[in-house]
């Protein structure tokens, strides 16, 4: 899920407290998730256990909704293996091995917190377990960036570097973003670039950084349903987000469970 913004929405330190509670609700509900994930449970179930964290906390889910090809029919996207971001949830079994990752937002008093993760299902090839980790870890090689007075293109350009370190591709079409009331918000945050380019980070800025990850190739397409998004070659995938707030004291990340 992309939008284009057009200018910076800077928040102010009240705004980003509202958003560190969106950010919380919405790790509680992509914990329940991952707690819930093991070979045999439905995409759809993951689903209803998502939407129930949500309500239970006074949020309303950012994705059911969202307007695309056609509104967005859930509360989290549930893409495996080959499936990169924007999986339907439905009667799909997970299998031992798989490579799943969810993604959720939720909007409490007006704001938003967008987050994804990405696990093996039981027990996983060593390539799978690989591309998780490296997912996670890439997007704390671009969080390491996010300072005032940095780019955009230093926090591209670290993800970036890290990915292909390993021989592995970033998409081009899909992006991190700014997000508050809107989850997508300006600036584009891409997987790619260079450093010392594009916009300066500013304190007051949050930001949806977002590793994606193909293993075989950049290329990618969407399925019939419009939605889902896969690596062209069939090979697997990952992902991993958090929503970030700049600050005069360093990067606060908006949607994990501590802190
Ligand atoms: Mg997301
Ligand atoms: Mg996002």
């Amino acid at each position: 899920m992309m939008g284009l913004g057009r200018s910076v929405i800077l928040k102010t330190p009240e705004e980003i407290k509202i958003m560190r509670e969106a950010g919380r609700i919405n790790a509680l509900a992509l914990d329940a998730v991952r707690k819930a994930i093991e070979p045999g449970i439905t995409t759809a179930e993951l689903d209803s256990i998502a939407e129930k964290v949500i309500h239970k906390h006074g949020g309303i889910s950012t994705f059911k909704g969202y307007p695309g090809p056609y509104p967005y029919p859930a509360t989290i996207t549930v893409s495996i293996n080959d499936e990169l971001v924007h999986g339907i949830p439905g009667n799909r079994k997970l299998k031992e091995g798989d490579v799943v990752s969810i993604d959720c937002g939720t909007t409490y008093k007006g704001f938003v917190g967008d987050s994804a993760f990405s696990m093996c299902v039981g027990h996983a090839s060593h390539e799978a377990q690989q591309i998780v980790n490296v997912a996670e870890e890439a997007f704390f090689k671009g969080f390491e960036n996010m300072v005032a007075g940095k780019h955009i293109g230093d926090i591209s350009s670290a993800i970036q570097t890290y990915v292909e370190g390993y021989g592995y591709h970033v998409p081009r079409e899909y992006t991190g973003h700014g997000v508050g009331r809107q989850m997508h918000e300006a600036p584009q945050v891409p997987n790619y670039g260079l450093p010392g380019h594009g916009m300066i980070l500013r304190s007051g800025m949050t930001l949806a950084v977002e590793p994606m990850i193909l293993a075989g190739t950049f290329r990618t397409h969407v399925l019939p349903d419009q939605w889902t998004v896969v690596s062209a070659d069939g090979s697997l995938t990952s992902h991993f987000e958090h929503s970030i707030a700049i600050t005069e004291n360093g990067p606060i990340i908006l949607t994990d469970l501590v802190g």
